[in-house]
């Protein structure tokens, strides 16, 4: 009989309302059946946002620095239960467990810095315009945050979002991705083990329209948090701007490494193939164009090639695989979709092109490691999110020509330039639009304490990590005090 998990909702581990459950499946083996999850409803969301709003009562009012210190506990717990979550994200995920680890790790980082911001969620003193009055600023917990999360970090990415939500004093509805409930409830057990008051955090699995949508409607949830496509993002954007909302976005990207002849091309090389092969290519952050400068040694791409097509597919769980499977049945169709839109557009495929088989791979959800040359600018395989190690070459004349075409997509997240000109790395950091731009290194490896997000349609202006996320999950507070005894009119009375 497979392990039947639950929901956690107003301080106790239970079933969905409906008393069904839906399946988590390894999609590297979908024999192996990880455990059923609660299938839950409006109805579940609605007494987890209940509960949420005591939860928020009780918890906003713990001190902050008591709040991180409880944040802190959780990081070591998670320290201490490090390999056991990386095998159950890699089990349900699919990513190999190097890479669950580091996700677990970033996590890590994530709740020690929130441990540290409990001492330093700092507010301004001001001085005053007028005498014998004081301005400061303070800030100040909202109430209860939706916390709806993709399926590729299973750990982080609830991390990024429920530490500073939690740090702020504000209560959590967590909606993880159906594909990963496993990681997220054992991330809600580290929370509630580390003191986190036991109706501070809800946790409602199941699917989007079933329990995401619900929660993005619901009126007493003031702040929403969404990681996920940009389509997802767009329609709870039409909900949240209709329901004046808080709403942080976190969306696709398409993004582009460009390398100049002048480049370490070895190091250019480990580059784009780690970041467009790494998590079977379903990051944000995925590699997912290189950008070529024509007069690149044409031997780059034939090492490229002979890279790529050696990568080791296999089970995430075996220490020699480099690239596991996708996630999905749906995300297998998605890929092959796109080799399709690249023969009906006509562009070189170099390697891959089909589904992986052979030995451990022809249950699973594998993809070869695919690469075409001669894509154009403008084409759909240059501007769309396929999600998947699928990687297409743009030669360009210049570097002008490089930032035009980095920047002709409707994303904006993460871009890479290997040069050792530093006018062009300065250049780069100017020119290209994106949230985020890596010199000679890869277009993945956010760091937990720096600010992470995109432009155009990957976001809509916030940011996660780093000191920028505690500003959305507060609001700035003004207090003004006027000890002067007679009334001061401010623009009238000092002018
Ligand atoms: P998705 O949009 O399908 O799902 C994300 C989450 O939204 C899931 O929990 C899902 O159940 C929920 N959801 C779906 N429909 C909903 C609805 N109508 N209302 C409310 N919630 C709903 O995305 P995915 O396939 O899980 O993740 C892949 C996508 O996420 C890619 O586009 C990727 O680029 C993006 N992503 C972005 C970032 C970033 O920081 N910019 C990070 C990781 C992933």
């Amino acid at each position: 009989m497979p392990e039947t998990f639950k929901n956690y909702i107003a301080g106790e581990w239970v079933e969905a309302a409906s008393g069904e459950t839906f399946e988590n499946r390894n999609p590297a083996r979908p024999s192996d059946l990880i455990g059923l999850f609660p299938r839950s409803g409006a109805e579940d969301v609605e007494r987890a946002v209940r509960s949420a709003r005591r939860g928020f009562e009780a918890w906003s009012r713990v001190p902050a620095p008591e709040r991180g210190s409880i944040m802190r506990r959780a990081g070591d717990l998670m320290s201490e239960r490090k390999e056991e979550i990386a095998r159950a994200a890699t089990r349900e995920m699919g990513k190999v467990l190097l890479e669950t680890r580091g996700d677990v790790q970033e996590g890590i980082d994530t709740a020690y810095y929130a441990g540290t911001e409990g001492r330093r969620l700092f507010g301004h003193v001001v001085p005053s315009e007028l005498p014998d009055k004081w301005a400061m600023t303070y800030r100040r917990p909202i109430g209860v945050c939706g916390i709806i999360t993709p399926f590729n970090f299973p750990m982080a990415i609830p991390t990024w979002k429920i530490f500073p939500a939690l740090l702020c004093g504000n209560s959590v509805v967590f909606k993880p991705g159906e594909d990963v409930p496993h990681t997220a409830t054992l991330f809600v057990e580290i929370l509630l083990e580390a003191g986190v008051h036991p109706e501070a955090v809800q946790l409602v699995h199941g699917f989007g329209e079933e329990v995401g949508a619900p929660l993005v409607e619901h009126p007493d949830v003031p702040v929403i948090s969404f990681t996920g496509s940009t389509e997802t993002g767009r329609r709870i954007g039409e909900v949240c701007g209709r329901m004046h909302k808080r709403l942080s976005l976190e969306m696709g990207g398409k993004n582009a490494q460009i390398v100049m002849p002048d480049a370490d091309l070895e190091l250019a090389l480990d580059g784009v193939l780690w970041g467009a092969f790494g998590t079977t290519g379903q990051r944000c952050t995925a590699t997912s164009r290189l950008i070529l400068h024509k007069d690149v040694d044409a031997a780059f791409v034939d090492r490229l090639v002979e890279r790529a097509s050696a990568l080791r597919l296999g089970d995430g769980l075996e220490a020699e695989t480099e690239v596991g499977p996708l996630i999905n049945q749906a995300a297998l169709d998605k890929v092959e979709s796109y080799m399709q839109v690249a023969r009906d557009e006509g562009w070189e495929l170099l390697c891959g092109g089909a589904r992986a088989s052979g030995p451990g791979l022809d249950e699973g959800y594998f993809f070869q490691p695919t690469i075409f040359r001669g894509v154009q600018p403008g084409s759909r395989m240059a501007c769309e999110e396929i999600f998947g190690p699928v990687l297409s070459i743009i030669t360009v004349d210049d570097f002008d020509e490089a930032v035009r075409v980095n920047n002709e997509v409707r994303y904006g997240l993460s871009s890479a330039v290997y040069t050792n000109d530093v006018r062009l790395a300065f250049r780069a950091f100017q020119e290209l639009d994106n949230g985020i731009t890596y010199v000679n290194a890869p277009t993945i490896g956010a760091e937990a304490h720096l600010p992470f997000g995109g432009v155009k349609e990957t976001g809509n202006g916030h940011r996660e990590g780093g000191w920028e996320v505690y500003e959305f999950y507060s609001e700035t507070k003004v207090c003004y005090l006027d000890y002067s005894g007679t009334l001061q009119r401010a623009q009238i009375d000092n002018y």
